[in-house]
C-alpha cells in the first residue's frame, strides 16, 4: 500500500485549516447570472492607484525582463525617509502577510509561546502552528484586544506577540496609553509584532506611535501594507520596520526577490503620492457615517470602527444574511467561522457600493421578518 500525503507531511500542519479565499467575482455573476456584483469582504480599498501610480506600473512593466531589485533598495529608502529610520530597519515583504511568515520562522522556536489576540487575524493562528509554535489565545474584550490579559498570559515560554491595531474584524484600536502600559510590563526577550495593515485609518491622537518604542530599542516589529489605503492589494507588497539586526536575521531567510519589480515600483510612487491616500480616507470616513446612520436607523449593533471596514450584528443568522446578499449581488464576510454568528464584517466601499448594500441589506432584513 502506498503512504498517504498526510502521513509524509510535517506533523505541525495537519491541525491547520486551509485558508478560503472568496470565490472570483466573473465566477459568482456567472452562478448567479447576474451582472454587476460588489465585493465588500476582503477590506480593500474601491478606488483603483492613481494615474502617477498606474504610469509607474507601465514603465516597470517594460523592463518586466530582469529581476526585481532582490534588496528593494530604492523603495526601503524611501519608506525609511517617510518614517526618520535608515534603509536598514526596512524590509519588504510579499505584501505583510509575508513578513508574518518570516517573523515566525526565524524567532519562534518548536513549542515556544506566541501571544495572539481572538478573534483576530487568522493569518497568525495559521502560521504560529505551521512552524511548530504553540498558540496562546486571549478572546478580545468588548470587540477589543484585551492587553492587560495578553499581558498576564506572557510565560518564561513566550516569544512573540501579535497586536493587530487596527484589529480585523472588529476595526477596534488599542490607545497609545493602554499600548505604554502594555510596553511597560514586557520583558525584553518578548517581540512585540504590531501590524498595522490599518493604520492610515485609525490616525487620531489616541493612535500609539509604536515606531517610537523601536527607536528606544525596545523589541518591536511594525508591519504596515501597501494592501489597504495605497490601493495595491493585488501587487502585493509590505513592509517590515525593526532594528536592522532583527531585519538582518529576517533577510536571511526570505526569497530572493520577493517583492516583484512592478509593486516595488508602484509602492514607490504611491509613497509620493499622498493626495490619493487623502482621498481614500475622506471617502472611506464619510461612508462610515452613512454606513452607521444607516445602521442606526434599522436598529443594528454595530462596532464603532476606526479602519475601512465594519463589524455589524444583524440580529439573526449571520451566514443565511450573507447568502440573500449574495443573491443580491453584495459580498460580505459572515463571521460565523470566528464564532459571531450574528455578525457580518463589511469593508466600507465607494459612496455608490454602500448605498447597494444598505438597499441590499433592507431588502433581505424586510424579506427575512416576513418571512
Ligand atoms: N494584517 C491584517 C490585520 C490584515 O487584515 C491583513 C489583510 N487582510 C494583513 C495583515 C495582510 O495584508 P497584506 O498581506 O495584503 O499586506
Amino acid at each position: 500500500m502506498s503512504a498517504s500525503w498526510e502521513s509524509l507531511a510535517n506533523d505541525h500542519i495537519l491541525g491547520i485549516a486551509p485558508y478560503e479565499p472568496g470565490k472570483p467575482i466573473e465566477e459568482l455573476e456567472r452562478e448567479l447570472g447576474i451582472h454587476d456584483v460588489i465585493k465588500l469582504a476582503s477590506n480593500e480599498n474601491p478606488l483603483p492607484p492613481s494615474d502617477r501610480v498606474m504610469q509607474a506600473m507601465v514603465d516597470a512593466l517594460h523592463r518586466i525582463n530582469r529581476y526585481p531589485d532582490g534588496s528593494g533598495h530604492y523603495l526601503r529608502q524611501a519608506i525609511a525617509r517617510h518614517q526618520g529610520l535608515t534603509g536598514d530597519h526596512i524590509i519588504l515583504g510579499n505584501g505583510s502577510n509575508d513578513l508574518i511568515e518570516l517573523m515566525a520562522r526565524a524567532f519562534l522556536r518548536s513549542g515556544e509561546e506566541a501571544v495572539i489576540p481572538h478573534p483576530s487575524f487568522v493569518v497568525y493562528p495559521m502560521i504560529v502552528q505551521a512552524v511548530g509554535g504553540i498558540r496562546v489565545v486571549v478572546t478580545l474584550k468588548d470587540h477589543r484586544l484585551d492587553l492587560e490579559a495578553m499581558a498576564r498570559a506572557i510565560t518564561p515560554m513566550t516569544k512573540m506577540v501579535f497586536i493587530a491595531n487596527p484589529n480585523n474584524p472588529t476595526a477596534t484600536i488599542v490607545t497609545a496609553d493602554e499600548v505604554e502600559h502594555f510596553m511597560d510590563r514586557m520583558p525584553d526577550r518578548v517581540i512585540v509584532v504590531f501590524d498595522e495593515a490599518y493604520f492610515e485609518f485609525a490616525q487620531g491622537p489616541d493612535f500609539p506611535d509604536t515606531l517610537s518604542y523601536l527607536k528606544q530599542g525596545r523589541k518591536v516589529v511594525v508591519l504596515r501594507t501597501f494592501s489597504k489605503a495605497a490601493s495595491l492589494a493585488g501587487l502585493r507588497v509590505g513592509y517590515a520596520a525593526a532594528d536592522p539586526d532583527c531585519i538582518a536575521l529576517l533577510n536571511r531567510i526570505r526569497q530572493p526577490f520577493n517583492v516583484n519589480s512592478v509593486a516595488q515600483a508602484a509602492a514607490l510612487a504611491a509613497l509620493e503620492d499622498d493626495s490619493h491616500v487623502r482621498e481614500c480616507l475622506s471617502m472611506i470616513e464619510a461612508g462610515r457615517h452613512y454606513l452607521v446612520d444607516e445602521f442606526n436607523a434599522m436598529g443594528l449593533k454595530y462596532t464603532p470602527s476606526r479602519a475601512n471596514f465594519i463589524l455589524v450584528d444583524v440580529g439573526r443568522s449571520a451566514s443565511e444574511v450573507f447568502h440573500w446578499l449574495l443573491k443580491e449581488g453584495v459580498i460580505v464576510r459572515p463571521m460565523t467561522s470566528f464564532g459571531m454568528e450574528s455578525a457580518l464584517r463589511v469593508t466600507i466601499g465607494t459612496p455608490e457600493e454602500n448605498r447597494r448594500f444598505v438597499k441590499a441589506l433592507k431588502k433581505v432584513l424586510a424579506g427575512a421578518r416576513g418571512a
